[in-house]
This record gives structure tokens, sequence and C-alpha cells, in this order.
């Protein structure tokens, strides 16, 4: 955070900047806070777990909270996790399907 005997600075260059100003007059970048807090890796994380699933890929490639390295394992969480989820699905809608199947003598799950 900002402390308040320190000038704000560029989120993106350093660059000094008028405390209201909401862009940076050395390299065009937007402040904000919605741009700080919705670009941390650990809240991509969540959107991605609770939301977002795989769509959350492009805010972790954006996210300046992380190196290329942490980036990369982020985005392998992130897909592993979509991976596992569409796997379980699976298995429960074969089960589901084999159990009407079952129950009511159709044929509705004869793709899986
Ligand atoms: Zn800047």
């Amino acid at each position: 955070m900002i402390s308040p005997d320190q000038p704000a600075r560029c989120i993106a260059c350093g660059h000094p900047l008028e405390p209201a100003a909401r862009f940076c007059s050395q390299c065009g970048r937007r402040q904000g806070q919605l741009d700080v807090w919705i670009l941390r890796p650990l809240w991509i994380l969540v959107l991605s777990f609770t939301v977002l699933g795989p769509f959350a890929l492009p805010l972790v490639w954006v996210s300046r909270g992380t190196n290329r390295t942490g980036k990369i394992v982020v985005s392998a969480v992130i897909i592993l996790y979509t991976v596992f989820v569409f796997y379980v699905g699976y298995l429960f809608l074969a089960w589901y399907f084999r159990y009407l199947e079952r129950v009511t003598h159709l044929h509705v799950g004869g793709y899986f």
C-alpha cells in the first residue's frame, strides 16, 4: 500500500503522479483500485475456482503480481483444476445415466 508521506506512483512504471491522477503521464497506464485487487494471484485463483474457471487464464497473464514462473504455475493449476472438474462431471454423468437406465430401462446413456 502507498504510505501517506510518499507521493503516489504509477502502478506500472513507478513514475510519480498527482494523487488524483487516473492515468500515468509517463506511460499512460490506468491507475485504480479495481485494477489492483482483481489482478492479485490469490484472487485470480479464487475467481477461477468459483466462477471463471479457465476464463481466468487471461487475468493470470496480465497480472503484475507474479513473475513468469508464477504465471506458468498458476496457469497449470487452473488447467489441472478445469480438467479435474470436467472429469468428475463426466464420471457423474456416466454414473447418472447408468443409474437412469437401470431405473427406467431406457437407453438414455448409450453414448457413455
Ligand atoms: Zn506509468
